[in-house]
């Protein structure tokens, strides 16, 4: 059984997981955002590995370490592709994980879809690899964000009780 859980807060200072997802750009190189923050209290080592990944494409994701995070690895992704972050993190033998809310700052799509598509096509990932993952959350970073991002776990779990039922 896994958790899927979403709570609002600094996306930096989760100390439950063992990987955090960053919405980074094409040149992880650093930027503003979520991704000036994690490379803030990362701390240079990041900016280094970074160096040696020769940037990222568009719906892809490359892993680094968490250096100065409590948590172990980031996955820096650029855009929003969900399940290629969960995949790198399966494969990386990752068991938590907690991810932004991808695109919906500078970006600007528009966090109501995004919400619904990244909920959906993490529980789709969850229920295709079942046994590789204990805990996923999504840490948001204003009140808005984060009840439009339960509202849509809320979903699930109401789903999984009417499954129950019937
Ligand atoms: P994008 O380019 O993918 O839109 P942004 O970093 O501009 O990336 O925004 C993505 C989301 O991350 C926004 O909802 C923003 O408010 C949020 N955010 C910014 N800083 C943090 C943080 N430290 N922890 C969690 N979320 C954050």
């Amino acid at each position: 059984m896994y958790l899927i859980k979403t709570l609002m807060g600094d996306i930096t200072k989760v100390t439950e997981v063992q990987a955090i997802v960053n919405a980074a750009n094409n040149s992880l190189l650093g930027g503003g955002g979520v991704d000036g923050a994690i490379h803030r209290a990362a701390g240079p080592e990041l900016l280094a590995e970074c160096r040696t990944l020769h940037g990222c494409e568009t719906g892809e994701a490359k892993i680094t370490k968490g250096y100065n995070l409590p948590c172990d690895y980031v996955i820096h992704t650029v855009g929003p592709i969900w399940n290629n972050s969960m995949k790198l993190a399966m494969d990386n033998g990752i068991r938590s994980i907690a991810f932004p809310s991808i695109s919906t700052g500078v970006y600007s799509f528009p966090v109501e879809l995004a919400a619904k598509i990244a909920v959906h096509t993490v529980n789709r990932f969850l229920q295709d690899n079942p046994d590789c993952f204990d805990l996923v959350e999504w840490v948001l970073f204003d009140t808005n964000t984060e009840s439009v991002y339960e509202a849509e776990v809320d979903k699930l779990y109401e789903e999984y009780r009417l499954c129950q039922k019937n």
